[in-house]
């Protein structure tokens, strides 16, 4: 089934559940109908192809209904955020193709604002100062099913909170000694709603505000006052924090916020075969499972960048899954399929040969060499030709030859005619091998100059089409072939141990002795293309280079993801 069906369907056709839900909102002119969203990630790592949902859904929802999406930095955890991810994010977000102008925020802005917040908390008897070590304050929290206790500290003075507050600002108490707890209600069913922290004491150097502060507001204070004070009026989150919405209400409640905005919840996107959580993308990289955030193998979209995806497919994608309220698994298949669709239209055709078979036209003359005519894009009657050298050595695909072929084999074999695509066809007339191994090391041939172009004009068929390179004038090129980087759907799933023990050995084929048709030396960096038969690819942009071509598979040809939904239709 259509991913993009099922998930609709809670909203009616065409519309997913949170635009619905806006409509309404405006036809009661809620936020004197405007609507103004925001994507705010965490510095902790670079962005997934997860964000990118939820990129795609507040800028689009912000430009369906004319109004505005922010980028916030909820950066609240100075321990584990960096400049580094400030900076991806905002290269990511901005190559996914969406602009935040000017309304690029941090929750740190906020910090004097909301310790003013707190303080007002206090002095309304909302809040209070615990002196309960981690521990204590686990074992006084209760259980799902039993309540809590309260803190013995829960009744200290306004004055006493209040000094108590000021002096864990000034640094008077070590880490982690005291917190500022809101004082709700130790035996709601809610665990959040069970005097949460709002305030913990933390020295760590913060990558915007240094060594200013020693107090750090905890993410569930941070976000509701951060969306209040940016104006907000849909904020739009996750399942995982749909118990904490009482929580996000509560805080808005107590204090004089300049708007109340309306936290919703969507099923955040799992995807087969990979992780998306950054801790976990994290310790990959920082155990050398992949190269680098940007490891064509991860699901971030550094990574998809740098394997050759695009922003359009990315999209693509993204609107087809649609939004829904329940969690599920997508198959990447279907990620797989928007880029081939994308990569189809726009991806010019080159033949290369990923594993060399030389072959020897015996009857071709020796120094010569023709430029054949070539279709650079069959998709697209725009694109034109380009020329491809023939010569008397070729190389053809050592996976395109037999010497003893089964009934279905029908490339190239001992006796066989086939065609070289936009070329000649060859007829195969004897086999070398090395003598000592057995090895196939080259194939003699003979080509009918009389089939110059791919036909014989005598009408005679052949039934293989081969792709090959001049070997005179083809480059030398190292192309790496990747495939999922884990070898089961879920890999955090209950049953399979650490997430590492199910890591695709074979994620990565580093083939060094390809060779590509000369044309490619111009394709910058990044440029889609697609081998014949092979699939898309594109310079390396970090490692190619004139004199080392190196290209990252980006996909194969084969699509799964159109195969299901034919069988399907059935
Ligand atoms: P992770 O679990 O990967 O660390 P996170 O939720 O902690 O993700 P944030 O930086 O806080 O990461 O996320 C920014 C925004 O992106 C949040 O609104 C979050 O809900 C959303 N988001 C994160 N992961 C996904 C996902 N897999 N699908 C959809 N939205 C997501
Ligand atoms: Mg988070």
């Amino acid at each position: 089934m259509d991913a993009k069906d099922t998930d609709r369907t809670e909203a009616g056709p065409g519309k997913d559940f949170i635009r619905t839900i806006i409509d309404g909102d405006i036809r009661n002119n809620k936020n004197e109908g405007k609507v103004h969203t925001r994507f705010p990630p965490e510095p902790n790592g670079y962005l997934h192809i997860g964000h990118a949902k939820s990129i795609c859904l507040n800028f689009n929802i912000a430009a369906d209904y004319q109004g505005q999406c922010n980028l916030r930095f909820d950066d609240t955890n100075p321990s584990k955020e960096e400049q580094e991810y400030v900076e991806s994010i905002q290269e990511d977000v901005r190559w996914l193709g969406f602009d935040w102008a000017d309304r690029k925020f941090y929750a740190s802005d906020y910090f004097e604002q909301l310790y003013v917040f707190a303080e007002q908390l206090i002095k309304d008897g909302k809040a209070f100062v615990c002196d309960l070590a981690p521990e204590q304050m686990r074992e006084y929290r209760g259980t799902l099913t039993e309540a809590g206790t309260d803190s013995p500290n829960r009744d200290r003075s306004v004055e006493e909170n209040l000094d108590l507050f000021q002096r864990m600002r000034a640094g008077e108490f070590p880490d982690g000694s005291r917190t500022l707890r809101a004082k709700i209600d130790m035996a709601s069913p809610n665990l959040n709603m069970r005097d949460p922290v709002l305030y913990r004491i933390l020295r760590a150097t913060h990558h915007r505000t240094g060594d200013d502060w020693c107090i750090y507001p905890m993410y569930d204070f941070t976000h509701c006052l951060s969306d209040a004070l940016e104006r907000i009026t849909h904020s739009i989150c996750t399942l995982e924090f749909e118990d904490h919405r009482p929580l996000y209400d509560w805080v808005l409640d107590q204090l004089p916020v300049p708007a109340h905005p309306q936290q919703i919840e969507f099923a955040r996107l799992n995807l087969g075969y990979t992780v998306m959580s950054k801790r976990m993308l994290q310790h990959l990289v920082n155990d050398g499972r992949v190269s680098g955030w940007d490891d064509p193998r991860m699901p971030t979209l550094a990574g998809l960048r740098r394997r050759g995806y695009t922003p359009e497919a990315i999209r693509e994608f993204c609107d087809r899954i649609g939004v829904a309220k329940r969690d599920s698994m997508v198959d990447i298949a279907l990620l797989e399929h928007c880029i081939r669709e994308d990569l189809n239209k726009r991806a010019p055709r080159y033949m290369a040969v990923l594993r060399p078979l030389r072959v020897v036209i015996e009857n071709y003359p020796d120094e010569q060499v023709e430029e054949l005519d070539a279709i650079n894009n069959p998709e697209d009657s725009d694109a034109g030709t380009r020329k491809v050298p023939f010569s008397k050595v070729l190389y053809i695909e050592r996976d395109d030859f037999m010497e003893d072929p089964p009934k279905k084999f029908f490339r190239m074999a001992p006796g066989r005619e086939v065609r070289l695509r936009y070329a000649y066809f060859i007829t195969c007339v004897d086999v070398v091998k090395d003598e000592a191994t057995g090895e196939v090391v080259e194939l003699r041939c003979t080509y009918d100059p009389e089939t110059k172009g791919g036909d014989a004009p005598d009408g005679r068929k052949v039934k293989a089409t081969l792709h090959w390179v001049s070997a005179e004038k083809a480059l030398p090129a190292e192309v790496r072939l990747y495939d999922r980087l884990f070898d089961r759907e879920n890999p955090c799933a209950k049953d399979v141990g650490a997430f590492t023990d199910c890591i695709n050995p074979h994620s990565l084929d580093t083939l060094a002795d390809c060779r590509v048709e000369p044309a490619l030396g111009d394709a910058g960096p990044g440029a889609a293309v697609q081998f014949e038969r092979l699939g898309y690819f594109c310079p390396d942009v970090k490692d190619s280079k004139q004199d080392r071509l190196v290209f990252n598979r980006t996909v194969t040809l084969r699509d799964a993801w159109a195969k299901i939904q034919k069988q399907q239709k059935k």
